[in-house]
């Protein structure tokens, strides 16, 4: 036995078999589309946040070959440095312009967007009013602040305004941060009710748009464009990564913000801007919205279609709102056992269990995008009837 056999990792690995939570990477050998090869088998895909179709856009793809040929496969430096071409002003002028905000500031990813900016937003004396089911990027950019963290349940807005009402007098800055859409169940934030008790208590709104950038509003701007608080919204998140097609995430809001966090966006000072190729590729995305609706319709279309369908089948959707529709099976092993059994009709449809989603509320999680056709959907459904049935999910 060695030092280096690392067998404390062995030993925690060890630990995760023991739990049953111990698992391997599904493998996509394709490009992520509304069909896709998986194990070497061609099967509906239902577990991208492809939403729109883009990461396989013609489009996107002529753009981004094109931005190699002019700009290079890489940017060469962090944005502070000599990193900060033309086209990623570019970019940001388009999502602000997009997103009718003053100005935007684009990372390396949404999870980079919030592990930079709430830390850089928040300080000590401060605190952070966080929604319970807040995703990872948040919590970690939340450990990253030196501010006190304080935590509301689920969209519940009366024990928002009890935990407001406990911290109000103590800290300098309140900040309410959550999700736009929560990505387990679905269902959007209530950013209605959040921005009149921010707004009633003098607290600061954040809200993480991943799912929501290219979703909701009219063209994909978001849910707070969606509820029309475009301008009630203190700081938005969006991501580049989901409906966009491509990868990367940005912070809009006012201008000041915006130079704050070119000063003190941790990941946008320490970390390489984001390349070329990726940078014309999300302006052609962002474009292709900005032109036309066909898209965003399409998915809702979609997802409606399905929804619809898996409820007049019996199954439990949940109270979702958006095209991330969840299939709750009850047990872990039920998820596991529907989504192995869709896989073998040629459905690929992920299994999510505890600890991600709660004890008896396991689920596969579905997300139809544009691009999937009445075909798919049909065959989709047809596929979930007859596992359903084998498994005593429906009559
Ligand atoms: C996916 C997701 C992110 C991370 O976005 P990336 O661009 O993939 O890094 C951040 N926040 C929320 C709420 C998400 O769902």
């Amino acid at each position: 036995m060695s030092i280096h056999d690392l067998d404390f990792i062995t030993e925690k690995l060890n630990e995760l078999k023991d739990q049953g939570v111990y698992r391997k990477l599904t493998v996509l050998g394709s490009a992520s589309g509304p069909r896709c090869v998986i194990n070497g088998k061609e099967v509906i895909n239902l577990s991208s946040n492809n939403y729109l179709g883009f990461a396989n856009h013609p489009r996107l793809k002529e753009a981004a070959k094109k931005a190699i040929d002019d700009w290079g496969v890489g940017a060469g430096a962090v944005r502070t440095i000599i990193g900060n071409m033309t086209i990623h002003e570019q970019l940001e002028e388009k999502l602000a312009k997009f997103k009718h905000v003053e100005a935007v500031l684009t990372f390396q990813s949404g999870f980079t967007a919030n592990a930079g900016c709430i830390p850089a937003v928040t300080d000590k004396g401060d605190v952070i009013i966080s929604d319970e089911l807040n995703h990872a990027s948040i919590i970690d950019g939340c450990r990253l602040s030196k501010a006190d963290l304080v935590r509301f349940k689920h969209s519940d807005m009366a024990d928002l305004e009890r935990v407001i009402l406990e911290v109000k007098d103590k800290y300098k800055t309140k900040m309410i941060i959550t999700d736009g859409v929560f990505s387990m169940d679905g269902d959007i934030a209530k950013l209605p009710e959040i921005v009149e008790l921010a707004e009633k208590y003098g607290c600061i709104t954040y809200v993480d748009d991943a799912h929501s950038s290219g979703v909701l509003g009219s063209n994909g701007q978001g849910s707070a464009h969606h509820f029309g608080l475009s301008d009630r919204v203190d700081i938005q998140i969006g991501t580049l990564s989901k409906a966009i097609g491509v990868v990367g995430g940005y912070v809009a809001g006012k201008r000041n913000l915006i130079e704050w966090l070119n000063h003190r966006g941790r990941p946008f000072l320490f970390s390489t801007a984001l390349p070329p190729a990726v940078v014309m590729a999300c302006m052609e995305a962002v474009d292709i919205l900005s032109e036309t609706t066909e898209y965003t319709d399409r998915m809702w279309e979609n997802a409606r279609y399905l929804k619809d369908g898996l409820n007049k089948l019996g199954f439990n959707t949940g109270h979702s709102e958006t095209p991330i529709t969840p299939v709750i099976a009850g047990d872990d092993r039920k998820a596991i056992e529907l989504s192995h059994r869709l896989f073998e009709e040629g459905v690929f449809a992920q299994s999510i269990v505890f600890p991600t989603v709660a004890k008896g509320a396991a689920r596969v999680r579905t997300i139809v995008t544009a691009a999937h056709t009445k075909a798919d959907l049909d065959e989709t459904l047809r596929a979930f009837e007859k596992v359903g049935k084998e498994l005593g999910l429906i009559k």
